[in-house]
């Protein structure tokens, strides 16, 4: 008798949903897993702000794919052009799979909201390749200042004051201060400018955590203009336009970098399933697709609302993981006639680094903000190593966090420092 074909599970994309649903799935003996990315990696994209600024390597952000995936699954690199869900068909640039099920995680992409001249000439911060780009254009920048006469600081533009923004501001202001060392300028040669359209950074968080990202990024001397808008790009001028005002403010700088908010990826827009917030598509409380059944959407890709608030849940790494682990157990499920419940959203809490010594969020019920904070999101990264390779990816990526234990390391042992002078600064006036 010919042995049973196993159903086959596509799963369209290796970021942080798709990892995790392969991951899933590949414990499951009846079911033949195949996961298509168009890199032969997993990208950390938590730290590409790091990267970016050159605080990391940047290939410590690419994980390869064999090293995290289970010998069970099988991995195509390939780019995806489209779907055909009628014929239950992914379409590549290396040919087409038929799935039974299928799991769409191909993340987001940045959205540029129609302002003119903003696609041509923004840096954006979503892929290695961006990282790259910012990396460069930084160093060439720095490198031309040195030589050139400005009677103001060169300012670098951030449009966008979310989570992204205020980490990238912040990492950019602590680092420019090694930057001028090494490019011989001085620390008023350049500044760092944060843009954000709402009235405050970090839109949607609560106000303590609003007040500590604010006082942080001011103590780093980054210029925050809230309520204000990037009203228009050009290759070497930015217009900001204060919100409900006619005036527009030009400043002049190629240099503009843009987090200033995601929508879905360009295949699921483009896909004819049911979109909604983000142009993301609209998902049931089984994260599967309100057109196709057998097509299951998570992470950056999906609108999942919490059926305990009814409330859209925000697109984030952690969400994503989640999502992709539940659509596999939930495929699975059904493979097995097995009933399994609705989809129950848990953050176990959001840290924003700022910079290398400070940060603030939640963890569960707890407001964390500073060094403590900043070491809880180094754990919450660790952890994360170590649930998708165990403790040899942690060690092997050690290098990843080389850079937060030598600066957390240099402030400890100022702070200490600084304790002792004003020790005996306090003995010395005893003695006066
Ligand atoms: C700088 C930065 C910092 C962030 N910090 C945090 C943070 O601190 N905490 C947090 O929770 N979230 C953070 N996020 C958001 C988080 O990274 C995303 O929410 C998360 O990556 C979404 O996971 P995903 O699986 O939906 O998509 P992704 O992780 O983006 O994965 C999508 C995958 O699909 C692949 N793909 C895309 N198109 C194709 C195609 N056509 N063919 C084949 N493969 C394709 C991509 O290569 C990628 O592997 C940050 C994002 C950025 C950019």
């Amino acid at each position: 008798m010919a042995p049973e074909k196993k159903p086959t599970v596509v799963i369209a994309g290796a970021g942080y949903a798709g990892l995790a649903a392969a991951r899933a799935l590949a414990r499951e003996k009846n079911v033949r897993v195949v996961l298509i990315n168009k890199h032969a990696y997993h990208l950390l994209q938590f730290q590409l702000h790091e990267a970016a600024v050159n605080k990391i390597d940047m290939e410590t952000l690419a994980l390869p794919l064999s090293r995290v995936l289970p010998r069970e699954v099988e991995f195509v690199k390939a780019q995806i052009t489209g779907f055909d869900f009628k014929a239950r068909l992914v379409h590549t640039d290396h040919g087409d799979f038929h799935y039974d099920r299928l799991i769409i995680a191909l993340g987001s992409q940045p959205a540029t909201f129609n302002i003119p001249g903003l696609n041509e000439h923004a840096l954006m911060l979503k892929s290695l390749a961006n990282a790259r780009t910012i990396r460069g254009h930084l160093e060439m920048t720095l490198s031309l200042l040195k030589s050139a006469t400005r009677s103001t600081p060169y300012p670098i533009v951030i449009g966008g004051g979310g989570i992204t923004g205020v980490e990238l501001a912040t990492e950019l202001a602590e680092g420019l201060q090694g930057l001028e060392r090494q490019y011989d300028l001085d620390r008023r040669a350049i500044k760092v400018v944060l843009v954000e359209a709402a009235s405050s950074v970090l839109p949607g968080f609560d106000q303590k955590t609003i007040g500590e990202a604010a006082r942080v990024l001011r103590k780093l001397g980054v210029d925050v203009r809230t309520s204000t808008a990037i009203a228009r790009v050009e290759a070497d001028r930015v217009w900001l336009k204060p919100i409900g005002s006619d005036q527009a403010e030009e400043i002049i700088t190629p240099t503009l970098i843009w987090t200033g908010g995601v929508r879905a990826n360009a295949l699921v827009l483009n896909s004819g399933l049911t979109l909604g917030e983000r142009g993301a598509a609209v998902v049931d409380e089984y994260l599967r697709s309100l057109d196709y059944p057998e097509v299951s959407v998570v992470g950056d890709n999906a609108v999942v609302r919490d059926p305990r608030n009814g409330q859209v849940v925000i697109p984030c790494g952690q969400l994503a993981a989640q999502q992709g682990k539940y659509a596999a157990k939930q495929i699975d499920g059904d493979f097995k006639g097995a009933v399994v419940p609705p989809y129950l959203p848990h953050l176990d809490g959001l840290l924003i680094s700022l910079g290398s010594y400070a940060g603030v969020g939640t963890v569960g019920p707890m407001w964390v903000r500073q060094l403590i904070a900043r070491v809880m999101k180094i754990g919450a990264e660790v952890r994360y190593l170590f649930n998708i390779g165990g403790v040899s990816l942690v060690l092997a990526r050690g290098l990843l966090l080389r850079h937060e234990v030598v600066a957390v390391m240099r402030w400890l042992r100022r702070t200490k420092r600084a304790g002792r002078k004003t020790e005996h600064k306090g003995q010395g006036n005893a003695v006066a």
